[in-house]
C-alpha cells in the first residue's frame, strides 16, 4: 500500500468538509471486496451517517441513446448554476461485463465533470444487481456527507435495475422519445407504474410536435393507473437536453412535488420504507454470501448435486441438509 494510512476520524473530518479526493477514496474503499477495506468503508459510513440524509435524490432511467447523460448535464448545470452541489452516481450491474456503459467515459458530461459544483462517479462493478446497488446506496450517504444536496442515480433502461434505484431515491424520473408512433409500445407496465413523472426528450427541431402528442397520449395513459399512495398524479413535461429547455420547469416540478412529500409526511416514510427494504436485502445477501462461501456447505453440495442426479435425494431433504451444515460452522 503506497498510500499513506489515514485513520477513520481524519477521512470523515476531509469528507465532511467537502473533500472530494477523501470523497473518492471512501467510496472505493465501500466498492472493494476486501474485508480491511469493507471494515474501514463501515466505519467512515457509520461516522458520515448523522451528516447524511439532508439532500434530494433523484432516479433517472431511460434506453440507451434517449439522451440519458445529455440531460443529466444539463440539468446538472441547471442546478449547479443556481447554487446547488450535485452528486451524479449511477447503478448499472452489466458494467461489470461491458466495463462502463454508463458513466465510465467521462466524456458523457464534458461541462459537468469540470464543474466544481459536481462530482460524477460511474456505476460500481459487480456480479449481482443486489451488490451494486447496495454500493450505490452507500456512496449516496458518502456524498450527502460531503454537502451534495442533490444526488442523482442514472441506470439503463432494461432489466431490474430501475427497481433497485426507485428503492433508493425520493423522486424517479423516466426519460422517453416521442415519434414511435403508439407511445407506450415496449413500456414496460412496472416501470410506469414507479415512474413520478416522464420526461419526452428531445423535443427539439421537427421533433417539438410529436413530442406534444406524445406528451397527450402519456398522460392520458398514466390517468389509467390508480393514484400513487401519496396522491401525487405523475406527471409528463417535454424537453430537449440538447438545448437545454424545459429543464428548469423539471426541477420547479420535482421541487413541488418534495414539498408536498415533505408537508404530508411521505416523504419520510419513504425513505423509511427505503431503509427497512435495504436492510432486508442487506440480509439476504449477506445469507447467501455465508452460505456458498462456506466450505463445508461447498464440499456437500457436490455431493447432493450428485447424489440429486442419480435420483438418490430430492431438492428439498438436499437443501435442507446443507442449510444445516451452516449453522454448525
Ligand atoms: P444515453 O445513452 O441515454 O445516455 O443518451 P445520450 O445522452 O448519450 O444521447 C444519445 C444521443 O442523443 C446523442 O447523440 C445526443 O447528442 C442525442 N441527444 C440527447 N438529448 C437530445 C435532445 O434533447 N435533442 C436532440 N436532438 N438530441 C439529443
Amino acid at each position: 500500500n503506497r498510500r499513506k494510512k489515514i485513520d477513520t476520524k481524519e477521512f470523515v473530518a476531509k469528507i465532511l468538509d467537502g473533500d472530494i479526493t477523501f470523497l473518492s477514496r471512501a467510496i472505493t474503499l465501500v466498492e472493494s471486496t476486501n474485508k480491511r477495506h469493507q471494515q474501514k468503508a463501515n466505519e467512515i459510513l457509520n461516522a458520515c451517517l448523522p451528516y447524511a440524509n439532508k439532500s434530494i435524490r433523484i432516479g433517472i432511467t431511460g434506453v440507451p441513446g434517449v439522451g440519458k447523460s445529455t440531460f443529466i448535464e444539463s440539468f446538472g448545470k441547471h442546478l449547479t448554476s443556481i447554487g446547488k452541489k450535485v452528486a451524479v452516481l449511477a447503478v448499472d450491474p452489466s458494467s461489470s461485463v461491458n466495463r462502463g456503459s454508463i458513466l465510465g467515459d467521462k466524456t458523457r458530461m464534458e461541462q459537468l465533470v469540470v464543474d466544481k459544483d459536481a462530482f460524477i462517479r460511474p456505476s460500481p462493478s459487480g456480479t449481482s444487481l443486489g451488490g451494486v446497488a447496495q454500493k450505490t446506496r452507500e456512496s449516496i450517504i458518502l456524498c450527502e456527507a460531503a454537502g451534495f444536496d442533490t444526488i442523482i442515480i442514472e441506470t439503463v433502461g432494461v432489466g431490474q435495475s430501475e427497481t433497485a434505484v426507485h428503492s433508493m431515491v425520493d423522486f424517479f424520473l423516466l426519460l422517453k422519445l416521442s415519434g414511435a408512433g403508439d407511445e407506450l409500445q415496449g413500456i414496460k407496465r412496472g416501470i410506469i407504474e414507479m415512474a413520478d413523472a416522464i420526461v419526452i426528450n428531445k423535443a427539439d427541431g421537427d421533433n417539438v410536435k410529436n413530442a406534444k402528442i406524445a406528451k397527450v397520449e402519456f398522460n392520458r395513459a398514466l390517468h389509467l393507473y390508480p393514484p400513487k399512495e401519496n396522491g401525487w398524479q405523475p406527471k409528463v413535461l417535454t424537453a430537449s437536453a440538447l438545448k437545454n429547455s424545459g429543464i428548469d420547469a423539471i426541477y420547479e416540478m420535482i421541487l413541488s412535488y418534495i414539498d408536498s412529500a415533505r408537508t404530508s409526511g411521505y416523504f419520510e416514510k419513504r425513505r423509511n420504507n427505503q431503509n427497512k427494504h435495504w436492510l432486508f436485502s442487506t440480509i439476504e445477501q449477506e445469507l447467501k454470501r455465508r452460505f456458498y462461501d462456506n466450505t463445508d456447505v461447498n464440499d456437500q453440495l457436490k455431493k447432493e448435486i450428485h447424489e440429486l442426479n442419480n435420483g438418490k435425494t430430492t431438492p428439498f431433504f438436499s437443501a435442507d441438509k446443507l442449510l444445516k451444515l451452516l449453522n454448525k460452522s
